[in-house]
């Protein structure tokens, strides 16, 4: 095997980029780059297993996507010991402390020649050799899921990462089947070098009747009372929300994120934590991220003391840092005490209650350069380090390193020079031959969409009507004018949905198929036309908008006739002021900013005579939710905030969530909407169990009683939804995003559709980042939203089905939880071939045979056409609660 040099210099720029960025703390989201398996720069004398069958499927060659020649294409353990009982594992050394987010598996392929593979495997692992910890998802699941055939790679996401040096890939199989394995390691190097941190564990809170567990659930080492020699919750890369009930990662329970504890069982007043380091260092600071809810009883510490050892005792004169109390923002904060070059090894800190409650939910430590600076010492093959005998590469920045430095980053400048170079002729050309095709091409155009598959059937008919205008007319928002059919349209600024096959390169067929479109400079006029490449980043306002605001073609058809009404209906939003607005609570944190609930002074004089809110007696003031535009946002924020209003501000429906007022006359900007008091429809049902056979007369009415609600209460809510839905198609309104967490319910459970704008950061995990920018909440969407940007009423009576589900499942867990994101997609390729081979989102316990089949199924057919509409979805189910 040859040294490759290109490769090393990659390896550098990563430990460059990767040192600058753990700085502060290390970033799960960045943290994903091969550790050297397939690189070469783990040496083949780390790879070591607990057998090989032969000479020739040595440890050695089991390096992901590696197969020189020599060997037989894996790593392939002895089957016979595995009957023995034994198990048989191939183990990584990365000979320092490491961040690990993802794994990748193949089996052997060796050209054709090999077809053994791991279809489960577990990991071990140690950060010293000696306490060996067997790896488990979040939910305490230890099996992965691994391949399905010998070639293709399967990558799978650490979730909790893992913080280690040796790593053990142990395969899981019955005894009769013979392995092989090639594998990758994905993270960064751990350069806290945090070894274990012990501290007492966390307590329940009980909130409101909710169970908050505030104990750290992953913890690896020894959890009694106190946990020691481990790590776990504060340093998984991930931290809590500002609402500690609430978590960025999907399913969890309330206050999953922190570790927390009340202060009755503490006499003194703090907490004390210790941290024990890889080898001694010299401290600048400590980040500690902590939730400061006060409304709850959670406040930030008030203090932390920190005393240190680098070998015998603790020393005697400990650092001290108090922070001020925060009585106004409830944001739940990184707050970095600083640790005064202090050098040690271990690391005892208190940290003083500011309140009832103390919750932190991630602890970083900043240390000198001088150690940092070990990251960028280069490992070379066949020498496991490039320090001499008695030098401690630790303690000296060696010249060869700063040359290397400053090289690489000569040599980063020039490739990102060269990079915008490329990129702006691209662009230049691209627009070049785009205007040139767009005026040669139309004919060509109309041909060949006539002779596509009926694979194509709606992409053909959604494209017939614009290429029979002319190709000005066709340009989407971004060129200046509007398309014959705006609903239906590629994804702004994504370069996958300009080129489907990038996206779908697992689905041949369509590939094939889409190629057949896009290779042609016909089709990449095609694709223009549906979507334009110069829209807004978030795939889900923009045509809403491009429908209320954009000229509307007097060709067109009945939607864009029913859109231009609702556009020109104007209905004003009044202004209020701003100072009879007093705050209560924050509700929660959206895309543009924070939702607050807040006391309207005076706001009965601003509610029309229709208005289905609930009005205040006495004069006394009205509860409202202002959701806020943040400061810093940027331009094109602010332009979608003001949309959203205008958007808003037009929909009259009690089952769409209302827009009261606005403040607009100065900053920031503020929607004020009705107060929805149960929150999100998400949330809500999360909560809840059902009881199948009602018991009080309450349930037999179909009231929610404690946590408890009945099957017609439910079917209650899904009505609500499909007669805002009804409404909303009545108006050929596609919102494009209908699911539960965008539903909000008020009292007595009413529920009104809302976020006609943006996502929320909370659910996150429901959304799919195309290269970092467009968002799509892919497991809501139908095929030919995926596959061809295409969004039509009966892409939301897809998703409504999805949202149907999630209520009758109660929101326990995702659309597709078992699958990737990545397996989603390949699943929608299947309901793009038809070959009965796609998988249905299976039905709910509680779902009687004939919703399932009749309205669900009927929603997910591949035939557009052949979905419901709402009215029709509305009867069903009003039939059905009936
Ligand atoms: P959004 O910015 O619309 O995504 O909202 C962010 C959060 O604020 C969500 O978690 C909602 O639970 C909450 N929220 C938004 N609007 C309302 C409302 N009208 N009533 C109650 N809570 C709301």
């Amino acid at each position: 095997m040859k040294v490759m040099g290109v490769m090393q210099i990659q390896h550098h720029f990563l430990l460059v980029l990767l040192s600058a960025a753990a700085r502060s703390q290390v970033n799960p989201e960045m943290c994903r780059y091969p550790l050297g398996m397939t690189g070469g720069q783990i040496l083949d004398e780390d790879i070591t297993a607990s057998s090989q069958w032969s000479e020739s499927t040595a440890p050695r060659f089991g390096r992901l996507d590696f197969d020189n020649g020599d060997g037989d294409g894996a790593w392939c353990p002895d089957g016979k010991s595995e009957a023995d009982g034994l198990r048989q594992y191939l183990q990584v050394d990365l000979r320092s402390l490491h961040f690990l987010t993802l794994v990748g598996t193949q089996g052997r392929h060796a050209d054709g020649m090999g077809k053994e593979f791991a279809q489960r495997y577990r990991i071990h692992y140690s950060r010293d050799d000696t306490h060996w910890v067997a790896w488990q998802d979040r939910k305490g699941q230890p099996v992965i899921e691994g391949n399905r055939n010998p070639y293709d790679v399967v990558l799978k996401d650490l979730e909790p990462p893992i913080i280690a040096r040796y790593v053990r890939f142990i395969p899981v199989t019955d005894h009769s089947m013979i392995v092989c394995m090639r594998v990758e390691l994905y993270g960064c190097q751990w350069l806290d070098g945090l070894m274990e941190y012990s501290a007492p564990e966390g307590h329940q809170m009980i909130y409101r009747g909710l169970d908050v567990f505030l104990n750290d659930s992953v913890y690896d080492g020894v959890a009694s009372d106190r946990l020691t020699k481990g790590l776990g919750l504060l340093t998984d890369g991930t931290w809590g929300l500002d609402d500690f009930l609430h978590s960025p990662i999907y399913g969890m329970w309330p206050g999953y994120d922190y570790v927390g504890w009340t202060n009755r069982t503490f006499p003194r007043g703090y907490v004390e934590m210790v941290f024990n380091f890889d080898h001694i260092r010299n401290f600048t600071s400590m980040k500690v991220h902590s939730s400061n809810m006060f409304s709850r009883g959670v406040r930030l510490f008030r203090q932390a003391s920190c005393f240190f050892r680098s070998e015998g005792d603790w020393e005697g004169d400990p650092v001290a840092f108090k922070h001020p109390a925060d009585r106004i923002s409830q944001g739940a904060r990184f707050i970095t005490v600083p640790l005064g070059g202090r050098t040690a090894s271990s690391i005892k800190c208190r940290f003083h209650f500011g309140d009832l409650w103390m919750l932190i939910s991630e602890v970083a430590f900043q240390s000198g350069s001088a150690v940092y600076n070990t990251s960028l010492t280069p490992r070379k093959r066949g020498h496991p380090t490039n320090a001499l005998p008695g030098e401690d590469p630790t303690h000296k920045l060696d010249d060869s390193n700063t040359r290397i430095l400053i090289g690489c980053l000569v040599a980063i400048i020039a490739i990102l020079s060269a990079i915008i170079v490329i990129i702006l002729w691209r662009q230049v050309w691209q627009k070049l031959l785009e205007k040139a095709s767009r005026r040669m091409l139309d004919d060509e155009l109309t041909e060949r969409l006539a002779e596509q598959t009926q694979a194509f059937f709606f992409l053909r008919s959604s494209f017939s009507s614009s290429t029979t205008s002319s190709s000005e007319k066709a340009v989407g928002e971004g060129g200046g004018s509007s398309s014959t059919s705006p609903y239906e349209r590629i994804f702004p600024l994504s370069g996958d949905y300009q080129e489907p096959s990038r996206l779908i390169r697992k689905l041949p067929e369509f590939a094939q198929s889409a190629e057949n479109l896009v290779a042609s400079r016909s089709s990449r006029l095609l694709l223009q036309q549906v979507g334009g490449p110069d829209g807004p980043p978030h795939y889900a306002e923009a045509d809403i908008i491009s429908l209320l605001d954009g000229p509307v073609s007097t060709s067109s058809c009945s939607s864009i006739a029913a859109f231009s009404l609702l556009a020109s209906r104007e209905v004003p939003v009044r202004e209020f002021p701003r100072d009879r607005l007093s705050f209560r609570e924050k509700l929660g944190e959206g895309q543009f900013g924070e939702v607050h609930l807040c006391e309207a002074e005076g706001m009965q004089d601003f509610l029309d005579e229709d208005a289905s809110i609930e009005r205040s007696h006495g004069g006394s003031p009205l509860l409202v939710a202002v959701k806020t535009l943040r400061e810093d946002a940027n331009k094109n924020a602010r332009n979608d905030f003001l949309k959203e209003i205008r958007i808003m501000s037009r929909l009259r429906d009690p089952n769409i969530v209302r827009l009261l007022a606005v403040c607009v006359d100065t900053d920031p900007l503020c929607m004020i909407t009705e107060y929805m008091e149960n929150g999100d429809l998400n949330q809500f049902l999360h909560q809840l169990q059902l009881r199948e056979a009602p018991t009080t007369e309450a349930e037999e009415q179909g009231e929610v009683v404690g946590n408890v609600v009945s099957y017609s209460k439910l079917m209650s809510m899904a009505v609500q939804i499909a007669s805002g839905m009804r409404y909303l198609s009545s108006l050929n309104f596609v919102h494009r995003d209908l699911a539960t967490r965008n539903c909000l319910v008020g009292r007595s459970c009413t529920i009104k559709i809302a976020d006609f704008g943006m996502s929320r950061n909370l659910y996150r995990g429901d959304y799919y980042r195309i290269q970092g920018r467009a968002v799509l909440p892919i497991r809501w969407m139908s095929w030919e939203s995926i596959l061809l940007g295409k969004f039509t009423m009966a892409s939301d009576v897809w998703a409504f089905a999805v949202t149907l589900w999630e209520i009758l499942t109660l929101c326990q867990e995702q659309p597709y939880c078992q699958f990737s994101d990545e397996q989603v997609i390949e699943n929608t390729g299947e309901f793009f071939r038809d070959h009965g081979k796609q998988v249905y989102l299976p039905k709910p316990a509680c779902c009687p045979d004939d919703v399932y089949t009749d309205l669900m199924l009927s929603c997910w057919r591949r035939n557009a056409k052949q979905r419901p509409g709402f009215q029709e979805i509305h009867c069903r189910l009003m039939e059905n609660a009936a």
